[in-house]
């Protein structure tokens, strides 16, 4: 019998192809790759003429959501309980700086932080009861984290061997275990401290903009002066002696530092990082060291080169290192389907020197943002506001994007100095998001047709 299906249409899923298969990539955050009756029924509904002899295929395309029908509504994941396991602990030890970087979010045009009146330096204190919260509202979990924050964090490097020493004792107590990472600027590294730093298995990313003429166009002291001189040998010597975690460098691209190729050829091959990851520049455009749009369409451009490097080192089964590519794997290997961009104010929080809790490192000191202090705990009612605002639910340009399991709306810091709200969706970027998700959907899938076991790196490893 043949079915006329003109009531069905095709839903919101992304299809592709890869490794001379064909696949699709649907809103529930699943990769499938189809066959040839399917690939012919979705053509026939390409061209609008949908009709069909199988019956059960259109049962199950329509289940899978790959066809849906007028009476289909968008299926958004739900809320999270409100019990939700915190995991991620992020200690800003200073809102202190030695360096004077224009584009910062911390102390540039943007900025969200209000710390007039607060202190500079996070106490022991402050920083126990943090711990203490970390442990206790994480129960039950074995994987959680500390990241150490600034300013520049190693300007309270003392309170930092304070913390990881006191946060064993108390996790070991409990027969657990807590995964420590900071990020530096690399000016203030010492010998001794990268030997903590390995001896204590601390993750290390270093913020670096690339070879002297790009990195020192806007990592300068306040005198003006560039710090790629100062920090070189420290990151030699830290890439050197630091023996137990891979090192990353985080790249901030701005107008002028889009060199995407160069930036990585010289953080990897001419000073060994491990892996380095790149992000534009969170600023309203009218800064000038904001990326316009030609710039954009570089830095996709030569992301795009990079990726087709990363696929033939994978399907080597090496690791190429960009980690951009590494992050969004991770996501497809996990199935990840987002109710919110991240983890900020949900299981992920930022504490500042005063103590505030914030939902992220990026909204630290901001008054506006605040979700309680780390002595009475999270203002619950502020978190549900701020999640509320953030949920994909809210987003309603996004919900018939293919986009949104990975996307979820883009960074609540980057939609708050764009749009002035923390929940409205990046809109500014989308097409670049998508371009983006399907180079990385198309690497994903030619990589499981090929060689599939390298996907195993992935699956236990966390994105970023
Ligand atoms: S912000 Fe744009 S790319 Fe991201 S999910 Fe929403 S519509 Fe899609
Ligand atoms: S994506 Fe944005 S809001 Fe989320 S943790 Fe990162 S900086 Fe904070």
């Amino acid at each position: 019998m043949v079915i006329a299906v003109q009531d069905y249409r095709l839903g919101e899923f992304h299809s592709f192809e890869a490794g001379g298969r064909r696949f699709v990539y649907l809103p529930s955050g699943a990769v499938f790759e189809i066959d040839e009756a399917t690939q012919s029924l979705l053509d026939r509904a390409i061209d609008g003429n949908i009709l069909a002899d199988d019956e059960e295929l259109i049962g199950e395309l329509h289940h899978a959501r790959i066809l849906v029908t007028a009476d289909d509504r968008p299926e958004l994941p739900q809320k999270p309980p409100a019990d939700f396991p915190l995991q991620t602990l992020v200690l800003n030890l200073t809102n202190q700086c030695n360096l004077s970087c224009q584009y910062c979010y911390e102390f540039g045009a943007d900025k969200v932080a209000t710390p007039e009146g607060k202190p500079k330096f996070m106490d022991l204190e402050t920083a126990k009861t943090s711990v203490d919260f970390l442990l206790a509202q994480s129960q039950g979990h074995r994987g959680i984290h500390i990241t150490f924050f600034g300013g520049e964090t190693l300007m309270n490097f003392p309170l930092l061997k304070d913390v990881v020493a006191y946060a064993n004792t108390q996790a070991a107590a409990q027969g657990r275990s807590i995964d420590f990472s900071l990020t530096t600027n690399a000016t203030l590294l010492t010998p001794a401290i990268i030997q903590f730093l390995s001896d204590n298995r601390i993750g290390v990313t270093v913020s670096m903009d690339g070879p002297p003429d790009l990195h020192d166009k806007l990592r300068v002291f306040a005198n003006g002066r560039g710090s790629y001189d100062i920090i070189e040998p420290r990151v030699r010597a830290l890439l050197e002696n630091h023996r137990t975690r891979p090192i990353t460098a985080r790249v901030t691209l701005t107008s002028g530092v889009t060199d995407v190729v160069r930036i990585f050829r010289h953080l990897k091959h001419d000073l060994g990082f491990h892996e380095i990851g790149f992000a534009p520049v969170t600023t309203s455009p009218n800064q000038l060291y904001a990326i316009g749009a030609p710039g954009m369409n570089s830095v996709l451009d030569q992301f795009k080169a990079l990726a087709g490097e990363y696929l033939e080192y994978a399907l080597r089964g090496e690791l190429h290192g960009f980690s951009n590519v590494s992050d969004t794997l991770s996501e497809l290997c996990q199935g990840v389907n987002k109710s919110h961009p991240c983890g900020a104010g949900l299981g992920l929080i930022g504490v500042g020197p005063s103590g505030d809790i914030a939902p992220c490192h990026r909204f630290v000191d901001s008054d506006a943002h605040a979700l309680g202090h780390i002595s009475t705990g999270i203002d619950r009612a502020k978190q549900s506001d701020f999640l509320s605002r953030g949920h994909i639910d809210s987003k309603y340009d996004c919900h018939t994007c293919w986009a949104r399991p990975l996307c979820a709306g883009g960074c609540h810091h980057e939609a708050f100095v764009r749009y002035g709200d923390t929940g409205h969706p990046n809109l500014h970027y989308c097409d670049w998001i998508r371009d983006w998700t399907a180079t990385c959907l198309h690497i994903y899938g030619s990589i499981s047709v090929h060689n599939p076991g390298f996907l195993e790196h992935f699956v236990q490893r966390k994105a970023a």
